[in-house]
């Protein structure tokens, strides 16, 4: 396998359309076969029904718990965007490489599979653990079957590095997420006659305006972080449908809305709190009107925060890798709080591009961000060539 260097790789892996809702093995096949080329072995842990795969794979000992660089594979859907260029063929314009994908996050996986000959040919004492997921998109959704045969090495990586878009600065911290759907099964009637009937759209109805009020009370009450730039706790209906004709008493209303939590709030006591106004004021009501009407909650996807405190090894450790002195929270969610949460690894977030250009039209990432993250990771590979026992 001939050495490649991290444009060209890029390239490749964005003209692999890796939308979350399609298969990425055709781009797994092609990095484990990149990686076999340089004598390098990984394993792939299938989706269910085997339509996607997550990567993992270690270069150095074995036996010793080592740095893992990690990023995700999927990518968002360009559907409906207006793009200048077509997303999956990169094209350079003024030092800029745009293309789905480019900054979230195939330009971090693009940097790490270029320096792989060198990780090979480093009489590497620490190994790097490589991790690569399916469907984080849609709610880190596909890392968690990666996590599991985790659970099972004999070695645990030491500490992770995500390599999600902050402009290489040192991610320590963000929110936690839950998404859930809510079904509220009414009673049809001719609305002549609505004391026949239950209106699910008007039940559904209280139900959001409560999760407002309680959203409203945490942006004015807290508890608050100020180390996020919304520094409270947030709730939001995002999508809503019920409902076939005004003159009818609508039997069933279903929305979805999400909480994002700072760390220092339990989101399952805020997911809670939803659910007991559901099932202990509206759904007695709704039931004293007719039996076979309730509420149901389904949760979606959820993922929870992270928070490395910022005086631990890994910040700074990954400080010196970066050659950077911002550490802060971040805004968006990662894998991060799954790792850190689920296998007590130590995780930052540190990686080239900007979330900024993520999910829109006419993505790109700037060639001297690529520059920047390749410098990380040669340091990486020489601090970890060092011999401490020598
Ligand atoms: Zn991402």
């Amino acid at each position: 396998m001939s050495r490649a260097d991290s444009i060209s790789l890029l390239q490749q892996l964005v003209a692999f359309d890796t939308t979350s809702h399609l298969s990425n093995l055709a781009l797994i096949d092609f990095i484990v076969d990149y990686l076999k080329g340089f004598g390098v072995e990984s394993q792939r842990v299938f989706s269910e029904n085997k339509s996607k795969a997550n990567l993992y794979a270690t270069i150095g000992p074995k036996d010793i718990p080592g740095v893992m660089l990690s990023g995700h594979t999927d990518v968002v859907p360009v559907k409906g965007q207006s793009w200048d260029t077509n997303p999956f063929t990169v094209v350079e314009k003024d030092g800029a490489l745009f293309g789905r994908g480019t900054a979230d996050m195939k330009g971090f996986i693009a940097v790490v599979l270029s320096r792989v000959p060198q990780m090979v040919e480093a009489d590497l004492k620490t190994p790097i653990h490589l991790a690569f997921s399916y469907d984080e998109e849609i709610g880190c959704v596909g890392v968690r079957r990666l996590l599991h045969m985790m659970e099972g090495l004999p070695v645990k990586p030491a500490m992770c590095i995500i390599g999600e878009p902050t402009e290489m600065s040192v991610g320590v911290a963000h929110k936690g997420k839950i998404a859930a759907r809510v079904k509220v099964r009414g009673v049809e009637s001719h609305s002549s006659l609505p004391q026949n009937g239950v209106n699910a759209i008007e039940y559904a109805a209280e139900l959001i305006a409560y999760i407002r009020r309680y959203a409203r009370q945490l942006a004015q009450k807290g508890p608050f972080d100020s180390s996020f730039e919304t520094p409270y706790s947030t709730l939001q209906t995002g999508v809503i449908q019920g409902g076939s004709a005004v003159n009818i008493v609508p039997n069933s209303c279903e929305f979805d809305f999400e909480i994002r939590n700072i760390p220092l709030q339990n989101i399952e006591e805020l997911f809670h709190k939803v659910e007991a106004f559901a099932r202990d004021e509206l759904q007695p009501t709704m039931r004293s009107e007719h039996k076979q009407s309730g509420i149901t909650i389904e949760r979606l996807s959820s993922y929870p925060g992270l928070l490395t405190p910022a005086n631990a090894e890994i910040v700074r450790f990954v400080k010196k890798l970066a050659n950077q002195d911002k550490v802060g929270t971040i805004a968006f969610g990662t894998e991060g709080g799954l790792f850190s949460e689920t296998l007590g690894i130590p995780t930052v977030v540190c990686g080239p591009g900007s979330i900024v250009q993520a999910h829109k039209p006419n993505e790109y990432i700037r060639v001297p961000q690529l520059r920047r993250a390749e410098q990380m990771i040669d340091r990486l590979i020489s601090s970890l060539s060092i011999d401490e026992n020598a």
